[in-house]
């Protein structure tokens, strides 16, 4: 058991952390998308603790996260141009790419396959820290497996208490949704998970882009995934969600006539005005860019309030909407009631 701290991102903190990291121990670190947690890539040791801590399926890859492209040559066996063009364009920002794995890369890491997702952070003192530890950095979100990600110091330390020595503050996370990851084929880029870039941004670089099936249907757990975080339950609150889809009228409609005291609403920053006084109700943002910032935020607070249930409304699919839309169809386990525009 550990006494976990919240360190303040000083560089005296920041070098304690990666001299733990360099001793095998593992840490929470901020991202621009969600919390990490940190372990030595190449430390078969220290990987096995951070999936012992998430409780996460050894099947699972890991991200690798680098501070400066240039490490991209290290972790991986090719490099597509497509890839490199990416890195220049969208690196440091939330852009994992998975290449084949050169020999460096313990399969554990890898969650046994011969690939590698690999992304350069933006993130200030996640670059900094990267940069003191002098290796690649395997970090997954820090939260338990299949609890919503954490964007903040304190959601990381609610989930990894006793579990891990340190967790560097860098505030809340400023995308709120974990990174787009992608692969490369002979036609083009796939989009395995979307995130904080877009098809749209991806379409700058490269001539076609596909989104792969398992963003927007349930992945079967027997099958052989793409993107093998993709078949697990993911992102769930204690609260059971529910998507409610329609105009706001029969939204309000449905709820009232299926809701209790324990019952909570999920709705829009702009539904505000309408939504009638005495609900329970809390509010995820208007744009897709605020509800990927809030959702992993609310689904949490849902819990601290005790809600049982909750109905959310469905967020737009478009642009940075199809990681909120992916996500919150998770959150729900697929759980979708229509009710007409
Ligand atoms: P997390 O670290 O919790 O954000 O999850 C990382 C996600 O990236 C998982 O859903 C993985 O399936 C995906 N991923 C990481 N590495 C690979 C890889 N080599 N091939 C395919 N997907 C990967
Ligand atoms: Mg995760």
């Amino acid at each position: 058991m550990f006494d976990t701290k919240i360190l303040k991102p000083s560089d005296e903190n920041i070098d304690l952390c990666a001299t733990l990291i360099n001793q095998g121990e593992i840490v929470g670190m901020p991202t621009e998308t969600v919390y990490g947690l940190a372990a030595n890539a190449y430390d078969e040791k220290a990987v096995k603790k951070v999936f012992a801590a998430k409780g996460r399926p050894a099947d699972n890859p890991l991200i690798v996260h680098i501070a400066e492209i240039d490490m991209l040559s290290e972790l991986a066996l090719e490099v597509p141009e497509s890839a490199r063009l990416l890195a220049e364009k969208f690196w440091g920002g939330p852009l994992t790419m998975v290449l084949p794995k050169s020999g460096k890369i313990p399969l554990i890491t890898s969650g046994g396959l011969d690939t590698v997702g690999i992304r350069m952070p933006s993130h200030d003192i996640a670059r900094s820290f990267i940069k003191a530890c002098g290796v690649p950095i395997a970090a997954p979100s820090a939260n338990i497996s299949g609890r919503p990600s954490p964007t903040t110091a304190r959601h990381v330390f609610d989930d990894m208490n006793g579990k891990i020595p340190a967790i560097l503050d860098g505030s809340e996370c400023t995308v709120g949704v974990e990174s787009t990851v992608i692969c490369f084929e002979n036609e083009g880029v796939r989009i395995l998970r979307p995130g904080g870039i877009t098809k749209d941004d991806l379409l700058m670089v490269v001539d076609n882009v596909i989104l792969d099936k398992g963003i927007l249907s349930e992945v079967d757990i027997t099958e052989k995934a793409a993107s093998p975080g993709m078949k697990y339950k993911h992102y769930s609150p204690k609260t059971r969600v529910i998507l409610v889809n329609g105009s706001l009228d029969n939204f309000l409609k449905y709820v009232s006539d299926n809701s209790d005291d324990e019952t909570f609403l999920m709705c829009f920053d702009n539904d505000k005005d309408k939504i009638p006084a005495g609900l329970n109700c809390v509010f995820y943002g208007s744009s897709s860019k605020e509800q990927a910032k809030n959702l992993f935020l609310i689904l949490r607070k849902l819990d601290e309030l005790g809600a049982k249930k909750v109905y959310a409304r469905v967020p737009s699919a478009e642009g940075v909407g199809l990681a909120v839309y992916n996500r919150i169809l998770r959150a729900a386990s697929f759980d979708v009631v229509e009710v007409g525009e």
